[in-house]
């Protein structure tokens, strides 16, 4: 196994360690947030309080428009909330500058995009080294690296493809293997299978799972599908106020 579990020190406080009364390694505390549309303003949230304990992978079920990318914007500190408190791992994202936040999010945030998000004029081996470039890796090491973790992913001869080489369900394995390469506690990953037929979904789903399981990596995965939810360890309905707990095996389609 490449990835290791040693990141659960790094930050001070373990599995079950729980900073409050709850296992509250990500907490959202009274948190509004709403849009802008002209002169109207769309509210999303409104006084939402939820927590989500380190390790494992959350689900986010919703249908579409519930705010599920808003939660997971404000989660890798994106966006920010108009009121109430955002934190992972006790920092307050709110409280963070721009350019703070975007060293933040480099350091601490994995993303997992519907649409792969690949760049396409990078060969699949360079498209998983960014991060660890962005990190300041050598590229020695960042290059052994990659490899390491396109074996993890089962594309460890697809290094010198282009990403529109690869099928749908290549290429979001390559993206997994970026958002991961750089041992990130925090992976955010937005309707990953919402672009892939059912059975290809189920594959990516079970990489996801079986990396989860195998590192200390924290995974909130947002979803309209009640299918691709069930295979998390838990299951948060999003609604205005609250991220509902469903019973692992009771979700129904959100969409
Ligand atoms: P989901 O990911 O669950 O489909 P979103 O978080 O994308 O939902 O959107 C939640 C609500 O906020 C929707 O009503 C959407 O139209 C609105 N919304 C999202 N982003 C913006 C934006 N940048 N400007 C205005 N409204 C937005
Ligand atoms: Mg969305």
């Amino acid at each position: 196994m490449a990835l290791s579990a040693a990141r659960v020190s790094d930050h001070g406080d373990s599995v079950d360690a729980p900073e409050s009364g709850e296992n509250a390694w990500i907490a959202f505390d009274g948190v509004d947030k709403s849009y802008r549309e002209g002169s109207r303003t769309r509210m999303v949230f409104r006084d939402l309080t939820a927590s989500i304990g380190r390790g494992g992978m959350t689900a986010l079920l919703g249908r579409s428009g519930s705010g599920k990318s808003t939660l997971l914007n404000l989660l890798g500190a994106i966006d920010v909330a108009d009121a109430g408190r955002v934190s992972v791992a006790g920092v307050d994202l709110g409280a963070l500058g721009e350019r703070e936040r975007t060293l933040w999010r480099r350091r601490e945030v994995g993303i997992v995009f519907q649409f792969f998000n690949l760049i396409p004029t990078l060969d699949v081996r360079e498209n998983v080294m960014l991060p660890l470039e962005l990190a300041g890796v050598r590229a020695r090491a960042s290059r052994a690296r990659a490899l390491e973790m396109l074996a993890e992913v089962g594309l460890a001869d697809r290094g010198a493809s282009f990403p529109e080489a690869l099928s749908g369900g290549e290429q979001q394995r390559v993206a997994i293997a970026r958002a991961l390469v750089a041992r990130p506690p925090l992976v955010l990953a937005d309707e990953p299978t919402g672009n892939l037929d059912h059975e290809t979904a189920g594959e990516v789903l079970d990489l996801l799972a079986r990396l989860t399981a195998e590192t200390a990596v924290t995974v909130v995965m947002a979803t309209h599908s009640a299918e691709a939810a069930a295979r998390a360890g838990r299951v948060l309905r999003v609604s205005e106020s609250a991220l509902v707990e469903s019973a692992a095996g009771t979700v129904r389609s959100a969409r």
